[in-house]
């Protein structure tokens, strides 16, 4: 059975939420590689090299953890690298309708690739790194949202935004 799951996402910047993630699928799947989409549609706070660094950081020490970055379909990096499961995370009904339509078409491009979702600890399920950085630009304390090393450089975005 191959052990490997592929966790993409934007993450920008990686939370809490996104690290409980992290952590449940490495005890199904013994080797996660953290894909961070390089995704020039969506307009983040954070260029891809720096949220890579910053999941760099946060999943230091974590066993069977890798971080990579992606470009294109996912169902393309996965199977490029001989992955056969998507790891999405579920926190809401809200995310239920995307994540849906997202897996049945990524099935339809990839027979052979399943979604698998994962639902965070409750107290992460209504965390999502927009909604952090909504916070941090009103000066909220966003310390107990994102690993400490985040901390520091969503705050120093903060003050070069406004
Ligand atoms: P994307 O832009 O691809 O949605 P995100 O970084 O926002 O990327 O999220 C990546 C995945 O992680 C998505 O499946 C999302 O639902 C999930 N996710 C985000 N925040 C959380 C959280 N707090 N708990 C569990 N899953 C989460």
């Amino acid at each position: 059975m191959n052990k490997t799951a592929v966790y993409p996402g934007s993450f920008d910047p990686v939370t809490l939420g996104h690290l409980d993630l992290i952590k449940r699928a490495t005890r199904i799947y013994g080797r996660v590689i953290v894909a961070v989409a390089n995704n020039s549609t969506k307009s983040s706070w954070f260029s891809v090299e720096e949220r890579l660094e910053m999941l760099k950081e946060a999943t230091r020490g974590m066993d069977g953890v890798e971080v990579e970055l992606f470009e294109g379909l996912v169902v393309d990096y996965a199977r490029a690298n001989n992955i056969h499961v998507i790891i999405r995370g579920l926190r809401m009904i809200s995310d239920f309708e995307y994540e849906f339509q997202m897996a049945l078409t990524n099935r339809r491009l990839a027979e052979d690739i399943e979604t698998v979702f994962l639902m965070p600890s409750e107290k992460y399920s209504f965390l999502s790194s927009t909604l952090i950085k909504e916070v941090a630009m009103l000066n909220a304390d966003i310390s107990s949202f994102v690993p400490d090393s985040v901390v520091m450089r969503v705050n120093k975005k903060v003050s070069k935004l406004k």
